[in-house]
């Protein structure tokens, strides 16, 4: 079975051509400024890259060329699209009724359109991929994987937040977590790596990328989680602040003046690692500036590693008897091992050795724990495109 991936945003689209039968990726690329005059489409099939630069107006036209370029003569992976057996769609927001993936049908549309509002930079384009896809292959099966579907089992004691009760009646504000795809397919890995029943298995997956999130998964289940009601919540991230003090937002309001647009753009786009730093919100930057001694890029970092503790250790009290495994992942997770050294140091106290030597590598699945160590630290590369393609692959079948 092929499967096709289509991650859907406001003006690209990455997609993945996936054969089921060997897990093997066949092909993948991305779209970009689509609805510029200077869009382009750049595809990797054979250990060949292509780039194509020509107007792509909208999402209907970007998935065509898609189409059209996995079946070219030339530079075509699959002969005829009645190869693509399936579509599978990444979703950010499902809201409180989507607990799972699902086989797209006009009433997981309405849902998706009724959370525009809960994610608007995400799930309008999400639809649009979804609805640009359908009329170019009509029949073939699509299946939306959520964001938030892996946090939905999470208890009312860790999503209701401790506004009055109305809030969460009447508006839904209550925490939902993200890159809960991403969550997912490392906890279900790295049990698989460790030999251990996923239904038993208890981890902190860390996922740390340009946005970060954590989720205590408990016996499988996330039961916690660091991001909120929407993805500005938790550690500080390359440009957003995480979590602060929310008078914080109202003194910045009424006293210094500043409009909410201007407050909002502040928290996205101009905090975090960028605002604490002065440098850049990437962390290779400040790596390389922390190690030339520059002192606000080493307290970047400092305030980076010290949120993870916490968070760890917070994530850690809702193991019911056992940890098995701190698992990092994301870019700066997968690749910065100055930062899993920082972070891990003081889990000694939940039992959680990092043996310094094994943590020193970039970008590769492996156990970075000492082998005494009772809890094990992993690093998995996360996969958000597999794991659609299986879960469009269980629903399909
Ligand atoms: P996104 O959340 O946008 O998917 P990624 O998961 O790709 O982001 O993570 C991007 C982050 O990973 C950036 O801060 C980047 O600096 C960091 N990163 C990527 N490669 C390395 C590396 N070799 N060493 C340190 N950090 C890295």
């Amino acid at each position: 079975m092929n499967i096709l991936v289509l991650n859907s945003g406001s003006s690209s689209i990455k997609y993945n051509l996936w054969n089921m039968k060997e897990e093997k990726l066949l092909c993948k690329g991305i779209i970009e400024k689509i609805g510029y005059d200077d869009s382009s489409m750049t595809c990797k099939s054979n250990g060949e890259e292509h780039r194509i630069e020509q107007a792509i107006k909208t999402h209907s036209d970007g998935i065509q060329l898609i189409i059209n370029t996995l079946t070219d003569k030339n530079i075509g992976i699959i002969k005829d699209i009645n190869e693509i057996n399936a579509v599978g769609h990444r979703v950010v927001h499902g809201g409180e009724k989507i607990t799972s993936s699902e086989l797209v049908t006009p009433e997981i549309k309405e849902i998706i359109k009724e959370c525009i509002g809960l994610a608007p930079l995400h799930n309008p384009h999400n639809l649009t991929g979804i609805e640009a896809i359908e009329k170019i292959l009509p029949g073939v099966p699509n299946v939306a994987v959520f964001d938030t579907a892996f946090h939905s089992l999470m208890p009312p004691k860790a999503y209701i937040y401790p506004l009055p009760y109305e809030f969460y009646e009447k508006y839904k504000i209550r925490k939902y977590g993200f890159h809960g795809t991403s969550h997912k397919y490392v906890a279900h890995r790295a049990a698989e790596i460790l030999g251990v029943k996923y239904e038993k298995f208890n981890c902190i997956t860390c996922h740390l990328g340009n946005g970060s999130s954590r989720a205590a998964v408990n016996h499988g289940v996330s039961v916690d989680t660091t991001m909120g009601f929407t993805p500005l919540a938790g550690l500080p991230m390359g440009t957003r602040t995480g979590n602060i003090d929310p008078s914080i937002i109202l003194y910045m309001i009424k006293t210094l003046g500043y409009s909410t647009d201007e407050v909002s753009n502040i928290l996205n786009k101009e905090s975090g690692f960028k605002g604490i730093s002065g440098i850049s919100s990437d962390m290779r930057d400040l790596n390389r500036a922390a190690k030339s001694g520059n002192e606000r890029a080493i307290l970047t970092y400092n305030i980076f590693a010290n949120a993870c503790k916490k968070f760890i250790g917070s994530l850690a009290t809702e193991m019911k008897g056992r940890l098995d495994a701190v698992i990092f992942t994301g870019g700066i997770g997968e690749n910065s091992y100055e930062s899993r050294e920082l972070i891990c140091d003081g889990l000694e106290i939940f039992g959680a050795e990092l043996d310094i030597e094994k943590n020193k590598f970039r970008g590769d699945e492996r156990i970075i724990s000492r082998d005494d160590s009772k809890v094990k630290i992993m690093v998995v590369p996360t996969n958000e495109e597999l794991m659609i393609a299986i879960e469009t692959q269980t629903l399909v079948k």
